[in-house]
């Protein structure tokens, strides 16, 4: 897999869109990978990407794909966890092709080839956008049982962020399923 020709830079992400109750997003710290691409037509370019796009745990090759990762972190009282202090951070990398050289191509295919991208991307923003809108749910949930049971153990906080991570891959689970990983979307 020849990955990372160029690394653009974190940035914070403030994606809009409904999803959350509360309204609460946790800012996503966003890094794009890049891979080379070459080819004189949007169909060339696909093949090019059969050929060099990222490859999933399973061995399955992608033309993108989205990791992402949320941390917790709290301080903890003689009785367990305290819930005013329960921190997440929120990170993704974004994995896309990149033309190696866009100038070589004609003006129709160049303009195809940028709007199938753009496409490509906004798939994956939203597989960001899951992490965005349901990892606060982790604070959330351990505030309310901390309300209604006392302060949680450790164990138990743990248990309520581990849910939460699993709704996430259930999530994109879902979305890749009946997008048939973005065909549906135009992919
Ligand atoms: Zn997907």
């Amino acid at each position: 897999m020849r990955l990372a020709a160029c690394l653009a830079g974190s940035l914070l992400l403030a994606l809009s869109g409904e999803g959350s109750v509360s309204g609460e997003r946790c800012p996503i710290e966003l890094t794009f990978v890049h891979y080379p691409v070459a080819g004189l037509t949007l169909e060339q370019i696909k093949q090019s990407m059969r050929a060099n796009g990222p490859v999933e745990p399973d061995g399955t090759r992608r033309y993108a794909r989205t990791d992402w990762k949320i941390q917790w972190i709290w301080d903890k009282t003689d009785v367990g966890v305290d819930p005013s202090t329960v921190r997440i951070v929120c990170k993704a990398t974004v994995t896309l092709p990149e033309h190696d050289s866009p100038q070589t191509m004609s003006q129709a295919e160049l303009g195809r080839w940028t709007e199938y991208r753009a496409r490509l991307k906004m798939h994956e923003l939203n597989h960001v956008r899951h992490v965005e809108v349901v990892a606060p749910k982790i604070s959330r949930e351990i505030g309310r049982q901390s309300a209604q049971q006392g302060q949680l153990s450790a164990r138990a906080a743990q248990k309520i962020a581990k849910e939460v991570i699993r709704e996430i891959h259930g999530l994109d689970r879902s979305y890749d399923r009946s997008t048939r990983h973005g065909a549906t979307e135009g992919i």
